[in-house]
């Protein structure tokens, strides 16, 4: 045997110098011989035991996407006390813990009638790998239980890079992530903006940005956050948006600035990049190359008459979309124009959603499962479509 390949809290991959793969079951301190798995095996059968750590807006739908996947199962999500969450969770057939370990606080569930399986600790005994999806800059205080535990971890965007050390969207660096212990998948507004940039940096060699977020002001079930009658300017100047590009793709130089404004469906960026000289692009080459990248959609709002972000989440919904997501990033083709080195477009953002492809292919990322993030972007969205029916 060549040594091992990866263990998971529960199987075990070891190279045959042969060549062929061969899976153990780890029981207590017995290396159970499962199966040989020829020659590439390991990608077929790993099945990653994924946990969710915060199941609130972003943590239940990366929990459908990961059920969505044969690569992956959740194996626990948790939840603060038993509120309302708990009952998709329950319907999901979703294995529920409590996100501490006190006794009281897990006791709390049997009262409210859930089955509770037992606290973070207990989660983490029996996952390869922690998606945090807890409220922004709170996931930083769980990180060494993570470590602790030996588990992989994803924080998301409310977390700061400098905390996890890594960030990460799809298309910019996948290969970065590859069996790193832990990452932070950046915030939908920097997965949006990664997503049309990413693809015009790698054509043109150089790309320089200037752009302006005006973000949604809360969630559509937020009851708390505001504001509800006014445009608030986000009084640092740049926004972290534009840093936080940078993050995952250094070599793009972008500032940006940020408005919130009374709206919970979307956010809309306004861009502008200035190409370097020889770019070779022409309006429509730009949007070519958009249309060749995956989660992108461009439509002609004159055409179309989805002209405002209302419209855009209504044909996400008469799409059939679950919760009514776009995962994809919307370019207005009419909005679009290339004036020499300098490109001007919008796009809108569905920031509840945008990120949740992304934490599938973190996964794999980190687990080592798939090297290459095309191949792992068509896995993900495929199963998410014939998962959701699609
Ligand atoms: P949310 O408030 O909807 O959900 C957070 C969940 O975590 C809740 O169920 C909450 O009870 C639970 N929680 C509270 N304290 C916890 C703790 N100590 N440990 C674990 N869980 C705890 O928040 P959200 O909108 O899902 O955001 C989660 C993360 O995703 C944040 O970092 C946020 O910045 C990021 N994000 C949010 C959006 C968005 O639009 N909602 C988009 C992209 C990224």
């Amino acid at each position: 045997m060549q040594g091992r390949a990866t263990t998971t809290n529960s199987l075990l991959f070891a190279r045959h110098a042969g060549g062929e793969l061969l899976c153990f079951r780890v029981s207590g301190s017995e290396e159970v011989f499962i199966d040989g798995l020829g020659e590439q095996g390991l990608g077929k059968v790993m099945v990653i035991k994924v946990a969710i750590n915060g199941y609130g807006t972003i943590g239940k739908r990366v929990a459908d996407a990961v059920d969505a996947q044969d690569d992956m199962e959740i194996v626990g999500v948790t939840k603060t006390r038993p509120s309302f969450g708990c009952d998709l969770a329950v319907r999901k057939g979703y294995p529920l813990y409590c996100t501490f370990d006190e006794k009281e606080k897990i006791a709390a569930f049997a009262k409210a009638g859930y089955t509770c399986h037992g606290g973070l600790t207990d989660l983490l005994d029996v996952a390869d790998v922690v998606v945090d999806c807890s409220p922004g800059k709170v996931g930083a205080a769980n990180k060494s239980a993570y470590v602790d535990a030996g588990v992989k971890f994803i924080f998301q965007g409310g977390e700061k890079h400098d905390m996890v050390g890594m960030s990460y969207t799809s298309s910019a660096n996948h290969e970065a992530n590859l069996n790193a212990a832990g990452t932070r998948v950046v915030s939908c507004n920097t997965t949006g903006l990664s997503r049309t940039l990413v693809p015009l940096y790698e054509h043109c060699g150089s790309l320089k940005v200037e752009c302006t977020m005006i973000r949604r002001a809360a969630d559509p079930g937020d009851s708390k956050k505001g504001p509800i009658n006014a445009i608030k300017p986000v009084l640092k100047v740049p926004s972290h948006h534009g840093p936080d590009v940078m993050t995952v793709k250094p070599e793009i130089d972008i500032n940006s600035m940020a408005v919130a404004v009374p709206t919970t469906l979307m956010h809309c960026h306004s861009i502008v990049a200035f190409l370097p000289e020889g770019h070779g692009l022409t309006t429509a080459s730009v949007l070519k190359l958009w249309a060749e990248h995956p989660r992108i959609i461009i439509m002609n709002g004159g055409e179309t008459n989805i002209t405002t972000t209302a419209e855009v989440m209504e044909y996400a919904r008469d799409i059939g979309r679950k919760w009514g997501d776009l995962h994809e990033i919307f370019v207005w083709e009419d909005g679009v124009k290339l004036d020499g080195n300098t490109l001007y477009y919008f796009q809108a953002i569905h920031q509840e959603s945008d990120v949740i492809p992304e934490n599938i292919d973190a996964i794999r990322a980190l687990m080592g499962t798939e090297s290459d993030w095309r191949v792992s972007v068509a896995k993900t969205d495929k199963a998410i479509f014939a998962y959701n029916g699609l």
